[in-house]
C-alpha cells in the first residue's frame, strides 16, 4: 500500500518535470546545465533583492546632540533617515534623562532620592520603579564587591566634596561621625511594596557612581522605541552603544588615558550592543599636602582614594559598567580581577601608578575584544 503511494507520487513528479521540459532521467544536457545555471540564478536573485531593499530604505545619516544633565555632558550620536526623526528621538531621550536626574540627584532638595534620606530611620518609603531598580542593582553590586561599591557613602562624600572646594582635609571627628552613618546593610529594600528604609537618621544615598550608566541605558531603550537602532549615548565616561554605524563592525571607542579623558586615546575598542565606563581620578580630584585625593571613597576607611588609577570596564549594560568601574577603582587590580572574571560578559583594563612605575592589568575577556592598541 505504502509502496504504491510512493510510486504514484514519483510518477506525478515525473509528469510535472516533463511538462516543464525538465527530465532528470532522460534529458542528459539539461541535467548537466542545471548545476551551472542554478548558482547564477540565485546570485541574480540575491542582487535584485539587495538593490530593491536599498531603494526602499533611504540612506541613514549621522546626527549628533549634546545636553548637560547629572553634572556632565550627555552626547548622543545616532543614525536616522531624517533630521526631524533624529531630533524628535533625541529630545525624547534627553527628556527621560532629565526625569531620571530629578529623581536620583542628591544635589536637589526635592528629588525622590533626597526624600528617602530625609525619612531615614522611619518606616519604609515607597519609591518609583526606576529608583527601586537602581537601588536594587546597587545592593547587588555592594554584595558582589564586598562593600567596595556602596551608595550609602553619601555623608562621607559630602565631607570630601567640601574638601575639594576648600582644599582642606575633612575633620577626623566629623569623618568618623559620617562613617557611622554608612553601610549598605543599613539600607533595606522591600520588593513587594517597592519601598526602601534607611536604618539610621542622618543616612544619605549617593547614586553618583551608577545613575549615569543607567540613564544612558534608558536613553538607548527610548531611541530604539523610536526606530533608531544605530546609536551611541555617552554620559561623560559612561558610554552605551546599540547596533554599529552603517557599514561598520562596531563603534570605535577610545580608552581614556591615566591622565585625562580628553587626551588622545592610545587604545580603541570596537563595540556594539555593549557598554563601557571609565572611572578614576583624572577628572575630579584635589591635591592636599602634596597628596592627590580622588572623588571615589573607600567605604571601609572613609578616605578618598589616593595613588593614580584608572579602570575601564566593558559590560552588557551601562548600569553594570558604571557601578563596576567605581567598585574596581576601590578594589584595585588584584581583588578587582576576581569580580570582573565572575561577571558574565564583562572585561576590564586597570592602569595603576605607584612609586615603582605604571602597571597595566587586563582581564581575560579584555584580550578577546576586537580593538586596536599599541
Ligand atoms: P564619575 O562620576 O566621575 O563618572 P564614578 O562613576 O566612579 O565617576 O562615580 C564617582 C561618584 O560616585 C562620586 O562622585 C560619588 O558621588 C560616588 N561614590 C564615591 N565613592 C563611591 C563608592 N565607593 N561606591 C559608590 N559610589 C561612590
Ligand atoms: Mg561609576
Amino acid at each position: 500500500m505504502e509502496r504504491a503511494a510512493v510510486g504514484k507520487l514519483s510518477e506525478e513528479t515525473r509528469c510535472l518535470d516533463r511538462a516543464m521540459g525538465l527530465s532528470w532521467g532522460r534529458n542528459k544536457p539539461a541535467r548537466r546545465f542545471l548545476p551551472i545555471v542554478l548558482p547564477w540564478l540565485a546570485a541574480i536573485f540575491y542582487l535584485l533583492t539587495q538593490i530593491h531593499g536599498r531603494a526602499l530604505s533611504p540612506k541613514l545619516e549621522r546626527f549628533e546632540f549634546c545636553q548637560g544633565h547629572m553634572g556632565t555632558q550627555f552626547r548622543m550620536i545616532l543614525y536616522a533617515n531624517s533630521a526631524a526623526g533624529a531630533q524628535a528621538a533625541a529630545e525624547t531621550a534627553f527628556t527621560r534623562i532629565a526625569q531620571l536626574d530629578l529623581m536620583m540627584s542628591d544635589y536637589l532638595e526635592d528629588s525622590e532620592l533626597t526624600a528617602v534620606g530625609r525619612q531615614a530611620s522611619g518606616p519604609p518609603i515607597p519609591v518609583c520603579e526606576e529608583l527601586f531598580r537602581v537601588l536594587k542593582k546597587s545592593q547587588v553590586m555592594s554584595k558582589r564587591s564586598q562593600g567596595a561599591f556602596d551608595i550609602t557613602v553619601g555623608p562621607v562624600v559630602q565631607l570630601w566634596r567640601r574638601a575639594r572646594r576648600t582644599a582642606e582635609l575633612p575633620d577626623p571627628a566629623r569623618l568618623s561621625e559620617a562613617m557611622a552613618l554608612t553601610g549598605h546593610r543599613k539600607m533595606h529594600l522591600y520588593e513587594q511594596t517597592r519601598s526602601v528604609r534607611l536604618a539610621q537618621s542622618g543616612m544619605r544615598l549617593d547614586l553618583g557612581g551608577i545613575a549615569k550608566g543607567y540613564a544612558a541605558d534608558e536613553a538607548i531603550v527610548l531611541l530604539k522605541k523610536r526606530g533608531i537602532t544605530r546609536a551611541l549615548v555617552a554620559a561623560g565616561g559612561d558610554i552605551v552603544v546599540a547596533e554599529a554605524p552603517p557599514g561598520t563592525e562596531g563603534w570605535v571607542i577610545g580608552v581614556a588615558s591615566l591622565n585625562s579623558q580628553d587626551e588622545p586615546s592610545a587604545c580603541h575598542l570596537l563595540l556594539r550592543h555593549s557598554a563601557v565606563s571609565t572611572s578614576g581620578d583624572a577628572e575630579q580630584h584635589v591635591t592636599i599636602g602634596g597628596i592627590r585625593f580622588s572623588h571615589i571613597i573607600n567605604p571601609k576607611t572613609g578616605m578618598a582614594l589616593t595613588g593614580r588609577r584608572r579602570v575601564t570596564v566593558v559590560a552588557r549594560d551601562g548600569i553594570t559598567a558604571d557601578a563596576l568601574a567605581t567598585a574596581l577603582c576601590v578594589m584595585g587590580s588584584v581583588r578587582g580581577l576576581q569580580l570582573i572574571e565572575t561577571t558574565s560578559g564583562a572585561a576590564a583594563q586597570f592602569e595603576e601608578e605607584s612609586e615603582t612605575g605604571k602597571r597595566t592589568t587586563i582581564s581575560r575577556r579584555w584580550s578577546a575584544f576586537p580593538k586596536s592598541c599599541p
